[in-house]
């Protein structure tokens, strides 16, 4: 048996269906890695080995079966679990353990796959870097000076690494595609609405979805097509596929891209991008060409107003979102409270961190009387405009190409004391969740930086529900490079 610890999701499923080798095999691989080099990468917060090797067993004595049987997923630490604890990797949830599993662990484990552990997360799900970890770092497997991104970071250097055949991450602002562009690998932000959110952990209720964190393309498919589909337990949940009419994501990734319009925006091609990641991105454009798609110019002159809005909106549904957590109704409670109200403000004083405390303070001081026309109103028309851009845009092209981040991944603690710089490196991930378009980051080569190769990420961002085309157009790129796919040498 070749390491399946390099394969894909696909190669891993099929070699198990086909008998070339066994699920027991596959989990025992990945543990065997993960104690090998976790050490040097963080990514995992637990690792559920027993669990996983009873269920692999399982499956090779035919008692589990599906369209991810035997598959190895690893779970960002926001996705609640009966299984281990769900703590965000917060102190307020440091000892929580979920009373149910989340649909898409659900949907997962229906379709036979084995949850093998939890990964790290800035906390709460708020950060860029990784570095909001209540409890450890997360390092980049490509470099270990620096970042995974973030904040699904833990699940995208396991992927990296090579510690998981998939893992899911979520994504508010980017936390999905920012960390694969930093680790090399596929991650998938879907429309808003697509995935259930039941057993998320809540940062902002109207931009949070849960995504695949892949190795390959094709491999997002394959998870989406599991974790898709309408939820009655989110009442957010976008009605598709309530009477079966799911697309299948996974047939039509290999059709080509001839004739299909991809639209270039000038304000995601700025001066301040770094010169690889510009050089990459403009060698995808002329790739793209080269396969017979059009090039068109579209115009998103909102673009510069994300950011900004981004930091209202989602500041304000955390504020509101993290209210609970008083340690009477959830999380934390501290052992030195003089009375009820000191209660509540102790446990969220001990509980929370210093990222968590600011956006709490930025949403409340956004929504209170006084401030709330002049900031938060202000960001929802604003969000507003941000849509309409893309609506205009998306009447031109197929979807539209651009990088992920400005600069590939950066050093562990060169921006922990700059949040606004640190705020900056989503200009390109926010605009989508704003929207609620999909978006998928995948690999588009490196960077050479200190003799250290670090990946570079090609995003591509398509109308609401046009997964299966962005899918499509992200494949052709992939198939067409052989960079792509590859593993971090740890
Ligand atoms: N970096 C963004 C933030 O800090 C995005 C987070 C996310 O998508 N969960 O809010």
């Amino acid at each position: 048996m070749s390491d399946v610890t390099q394969m894909s999701l696909k190669a891993v499923r099929d070699g198990i269906a086909n008998g070339e080798f066994r699920a027991r095999e596959v989990v025992d691989g990945y543990l065997a890695r993960i104690e090998e080099v976790d050490g040097k990468v963080g990514a995992y917060r637990q690792v559920f080995g027993d669990e996983a090797r009873a269920r692999a067993d399982a499956v090779d004595r035919g008692e589990v079966s599906g369209a991810l049987a035997g598959v190895v997923i690893a779970l960002k630490d926001n996705i609640c679990t009966k299984a281990g604890r769900t703590t965000c990797a917060s102190r307020m949830l440091e000892a929580y353990r979920s009373p149910f599993d989340a649909t898409v662990v659900r949907k997962l484990e229906g379709a036979g796959a084995i949850v093998i552990g939890k990964t790290n997360l800035d906390e709460f799900a708020m950060g860029s870097s990784t570095e909001n970890s209540a409890f450890s770092e997360t390092c980049n497997p490509w470099d270990p000076d620096r970042v995974p991104g973030g904040s699904s970071g833990g699940s995208a250097a396991a992927m990296g690494a090579g510690l998981c055949s998939a893992a899911l991450g979520s994504d508010t602002g980017g936390s999905i595609r920012q960390p694969a562009s930093y680790c090399g690998v596929v991650g998938m932000k879907p429309t808003y609405g697509l995935v259930s959110r039941y057993g998320l952990v809540a940062f902002a209720s109207s931009l949070d979805q849960i995504g695949p964190v892949t190795r390959t393309v094709e491999d997002a498919a394959v998870l989406l097509n599991v974790i898709a589909g309408h939820d009655e337990r989110d009442s957010t949940s976008a009605d598709v596929g309530v009477s079966g009419e799911l697309p299948d994501y996974a047939a039509g990734v290999n059709e080509g891209v001839e004739g299909l319009r991809l639209g270039v925006a000038k304000q995601y091609l700025s001066d301040g991008n770094d010169e690889a990641v510009k050089a990459a991105v403009d060698g995808a454009i002329e790739q793209y060409e080269g396969m017979g798609a059009k090039i068109v110019e579209v115009d998103l002159p909102h673009t510069e107003y994300g950011v900004p809005t981004y930091y209202l909106v989602a500041t304000a549904e955390a504020s509101s979102n993290l209210a609970r957590y008083d340690g009477v109704h959830y999380g934390h409670r501290t052992e030195k409270a003089r009375d009820l109200v000191d209660l509540y403000a102790t446990s969220r004083a001990e509980g929370f961190g210093d990222e968590v405390k600011r956006r709490i303070m930025l949403g409340t001081y956004a929504l209170s009387s006084g401030y709330y026309d002049a900031y938060y109103l202000r960001a929802l028309k604003v969000r507003r405009l941000i849509k309409q851009d893309f609506d205009g845009a998306f009447e031109k092209c197929d979807a539209i190409v651009c990088p992920t981040t400005p600069t590939p991944a950066f050093k562990r603690g060169e921006m922990v004391d700059d949040p606004l710089q640190m705020y900056m490196n989503d200009v390109y991930t926010v605009n989508c969740n704003l929207a609620g378009i999909p978006g998928i980051s995948l690999p588009c080569g490196f960077s050479e930086i200190g003799g250290k190769r670090l990946p570079i990420g090609l995003q591509l961002l398509g109308p609401t529900f046009s997964e299966s085309k962005l899918l499509r157009i992200a494949r052709m790129y992939e198939a067409a490079n052989a960079f792509a796919g590859e593993c971090a040498v740890v």
